[in-house]
């Protein structure tokens, strides 16, 4: 009887260790996840880093889903006050996406400093990654370069940057997004283990 009453005991010992150890680990995972770079942003369904799909959608929704300083740059082409970007002086070793939808726009490689108050670029992740499209406001000629897979506006282009492209991209820091490049590295150890 003794016996019996050991091994119940050591089950319900089990059995309430069990239960902790789950409860543990669902927490882990979800604090995890929540952190995890590529992830869709909380309130904003669009946002992924891995869907290359256009994005297409009224601008009331993306009033809906976006902060009101990147919807004002992304949706109604606002200019940021210059040297107010955290990524104006900023050299980490990294990507840059589009904090709008997740859409990879330019890696640090290409980042140099140009000066002009904005993060600058000379040259786009991809040729698909931007859109170019004439921009004849305020009484000067100039090229606009939007996102490729949302259309947020992200800033100009300039014929006036370094080699190899001498392009300057001025893009506006509320639009991006930066994702370390040893946290891409990790999460890809992550998934093989
Ligand atoms: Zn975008």
């Amino acid at each position: 009887m003794k016996v019996l009453m050991a091994l119940i005991l050591a089950h319900i010992t089990l059995i309430s260790c069990n239960a902790q150890t789950t409860n543990s680990k669902v927490k882990k995972t979800t604090m995890s996840e929540a952190k995890k770079p590529g992830e869709p942003k909380t309130g904003n369904p669009v946002y992924s880093k891995t869907d290359s799909s256009k994005v297409t959608m009224s601008e009331e929704e993306w009033k809906k889903i976006l902060p009101s300083d990147v919807y004002y740059i992304a949706r109604q082409k606002g200019t940021e006050r210059p040297w107010t970007s955290k990524f104006e002086k900023f050299d980490e070793a990294g990507t840059y996406y589009c904090a709008a939808c997740g859409n990879g726009l330019f890696k640090s490689d290409t980042k140099f400093d140009s000066g002009c108050g904005w993060p600058s670029f000379y040259e786009p992740i991809s040729k698909g990654s931007i859109i170019y499209t004439p921009d004849n406001s305020h009484g000067m000629t100039r090229t606009e370069v939007q996102c490729g897979r949302c259309k947020a506006h992200l800033g100009h282009v300039f014929e006036d940057g370094p080699p190899p492209t001498g392009l300057r991209y001025c893009i506006n820091g509320v639009i991006l997004d930066f994702e370390k490049a040893k946290e891409t590295e990790k999460k890809y150890t992550g998934k093989k283990s």
